[in-house]
């Protein structure tokens, strides 16, 4: 068997090693060393600092893994922002407080159905139907298109809450990484 004649990498003691090892250790330090070949040279690395690339390495692979999440959350929130948009004559604009949308519902909602009384309180017999039953079914629609508003207003907040809240929990433990 061959032997190779190396230095150790930790105390450049000179070491003999057999062809085909691949880790040895320092007689002389007690360094344990992988044996690594290249085309033209032989050398050895210390197998703890191997070790400490790898936790390295590991390190900057969960930091890009975090950063990709990042990305991919702040792509489906603007995903959702743009489906949650509202198109406006000036082009699509993020929804209105939907409160205020409740509000003019009722009023608007109040106006039907007092329509609606009136035309049923008239002492005239013939009121047609028609003028009471659409006050009212477009009153409710109102109503109805106003509180549900608010309730995917509410939805949105829910979820914007969300999001902040996971984007600043990623981003922590990014900082926390970095800061090794
Ligand atoms: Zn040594």
């Amino acid at each position: 068997m061959e032997t190779l004649s190396v230095r150790c990498n930790h105390c450049g003691a000179p070491l003999q090693v057999s062809d085909a090892a691949r880790f040895v250790t320092c007689q002389f330090c007690q360094s344990s060393l992988e044996v690594k070949r290249t085309e033209s040279s032989i050398f050895t690395e210390e197998v703890a600092k191997i070790a400490e690339n790898t936790g390295k390495m590991a390190e900057s692979l969960e930091v890009i893994a975090l950063q990709n999440e990042i990305e991919k959350l702040d792509r489906e929130w603007g995903i959702e922002q743009m489906n949650s948009m509202v198109p406006s004559r000036r082009g699509p604009r993020p929804p209105g407080n939907p409160w205020f949308g409740l509000v003019f519902t009722i009023f608007f909602a109040a106006g039907c159905f007092s329509m609606a009384s009136l035309a049923s309180s008239e002492r005239v017999p013939d009121v047609p139907g028609i003028f009471i039953f659409v006050p009212v079914g477009m009153g409710l629609f109102a109503l109805f298109a106003g509180i549900s508003g608010v309730f995917k207003g509410e939805t949105r907040k829910a979820a914007q809450a969300s999001y902040q809240q996971r984007r600043t929990e990623l981003e922590h433990q990014l900082s926390t990484l970095r800061s090794k």
